[in-house]
């Protein structure tokens, strides 16, 4: 079934100029590109993105480290398009990552881990909402 998912390219990989090498895998793997954008996050913004995870340890670096820089911020759609992209991006941390996923060729450690991806479709369509209008929806 098509399904959409929320991907961040997140600032470890833009400022290291991974954008096109991320940005072929996911062409590569079937994930078709709805909507795309550069932005920097305000630390409000991260704050409610990963507003979730707001009572663990390492949520005051992890939102710090979200706002350090410009991400890209996308729509993808596939069929299953979740679960295809969260093995696309393969495990948290990048060295229990498998060969040729993003984090494995990619990820600098459990924080710096080069992208995100919707952890389930109603997770997704929250989180494409929160970035994205449907004017903004042209692929
Ligand atoms: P994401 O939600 O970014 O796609 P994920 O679903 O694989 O990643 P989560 O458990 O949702 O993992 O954690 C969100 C993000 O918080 C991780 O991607 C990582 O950047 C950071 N993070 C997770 N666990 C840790 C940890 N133990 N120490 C430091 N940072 C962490
Ligand atoms: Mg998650």
């Amino acid at each position: 079934m098509t399904e959409l998912t929320f991907s961040i390219i997140k600032p470890d990989a833009v400022e290291r100029g991974l954008v096109g090498d991320i940005l072929k895998m996911i062409a590569d793997s079937g994930l078709k590109i709805k909507a795309m954008k550069m932005l920097r996050l305000t630390k409000a913004q991260a704050e409610g993105f990963y507003a979730v995870h707001k009572e663990r340890p390492f949520f005051g670096e992890l939102v710090k480290y979200m706002v350090s820089g410009p991400v890209v911020v996308s729509v993808l759609e596939a069929d299953n398009a979740v679960e295809r992209y969260r093995g696309l991006m393969g495990a948290t941390d990048p060295a229990k990552a498998a060969e040729g996923t993003i984090r494995k060729r990619f990820g600098l450690n459990i924080q710096n881990n080069a992208c995100h991806g919707s952890d389930g479709p109603a997770t997704a369509a929250t989180e494409v909402a929160y970035f994205f209008n449907q004017l903004e929806m042209v692929g």
